[in-house]
């Protein structure tokens, strides 16, 4: 039997978080014979890869010969946001099981998208399933360092100015890397009706009132859902004034909440007055996407500890937690 020709000219697209679409040509004679195509695909190697995930092994995935392109799926091999490079090989299944192949193609590089819409959707829906009933809150508010409230008035005019998301939470999200600004807290203690006295992120407490962020005017928007090797479940939302960058941004990529409606942080008009709720089961991550000048609220020292295992920068969220991950990649 010749050999088969060379797969070549690979074309990559149509890629989604778990997904891509691949082509190749190849000699007309060969359509016809080949049986199957063998596909290497292998993760580049990331440093910033999570060190507690599994290790991804190389996958040379199998595939009976179809019309190309062909669309190549799975969450089990494929992990959102992640850089591959991938190579084809064809091949005729000859009569005693052996395969006969061709020569591997060059090797091409692409990206997988992050989550889109309807994934972060699915992971909202889960969300929902634990936040639990809703408690009243009237503030949000930031800890933070000494030094940084300091480096705020000294250095930044009073304000605090929005920054680049790291890359805590679900790989994948579309925020991460990308999305401007300010974390903020909500959550109270059930017992006091208060803010917690502990914090993570610093003994100095900037407060603000509610309303000064959240309103009829303000859009809310559900980012991701993720815990941490713990019990506790974070819930990442974002507060963005209608029509303002961050909000356009938001728009297009995450699930828009209904901001006096949804089972997270809700906004209502009760007897003339703006009520707010949130969530009592989940610990909520606001990222307001403004600048925020401190004398619109008040900064404090709180009395409780730092508890810095509740800290979630660059925090790596737990890939085999079944609360919260989706079946799409991780
Ligand atoms: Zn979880």
């Amino acid at each position: 039997m010749e050999l088969l020709s060379t797969p070549h000219s690979i074309e990559i697209n149509n890629i989604t978080c778990d997904s891509f679409r691949i082509s190749w040509a190849m000699d007309v004679g060969d359509l016809d014979r080949v049986t199957h195509y063998f596909i290497d695909l292998n993760k580049k190697e990331n440093k910033n890869s999570n060190k507690f995930k599994h290790r991804d092994v190389p996958t040379k995935l199998v595939a009976k010969a179809v019309a190309l392109p062909m669309t190549v799926r799975g969450h089990w091999f494929l992990s959102p946001r992640t850089e591959y490079s991938v190579a084809v090989q064809t091949a005729i299944k000859q009569s005693d099981g052996e395969y006969l192949v061709s020569g591997w193609s060059e090797t091409v590089e692409f990206c997988t998208g992050d989550y889109a819409k309807e994934h972060l959707a699915q992971l909202q829906e889960k969300a929902e399933l634990i936040a639990g009933r809703m408690l009243r809150f009237s503030v949000f508010y930031r800890n933070h360092t000494k030094e940084y409230f300091q480096h705020v008035r000294m250095h930044s005019g009073n304000i605090m100015k929005p920054y680049l998301k790291d890359n805590s939470g679900s790989h994948g999200s579309p925020t991460s890397g990308m999305l401007h600004g300010i974390f903020f807290s909500c959550n109270t203690e059930f017992n006091t009706g208060q803010p917690p006295q502990d914090s993570p992120y610093g003994r100095y407490r900037f407060q603000i009132a509610a309303q000064r962020f959240f309103g009829p005017n303000t859009n809310l928007y559900f980012a991701d859902f993720y815990c941490m090797y713990t019990a506790y479940h974070y819930v990442i939302l974002v507060l963005a004034p209608k029509g303002s960058p961050g909000d356009r941004f938001c728009q297009e990529r995450l699930p828009q909440l209904d901001i006096s409606c949804n089972k997270f942080l809700t906004c209502c008009v009760e007897d003339g007055e703006l009520v707010y709720r949130h969530a009592q089961d989940v610990i909520l991550e606001i990222i307001y996407t403004e600048p925020v000048d401190l004398s619109l609220g008040v900064l404090g020292e709180i009395s409780g500890h730092q508890l810095m295992s509740l800290s979630t920068a660059d925090a790596k969220k737990d890939p085999s937690c079944k609360t919260c991950n989706i079946s799409v990649g991780r």
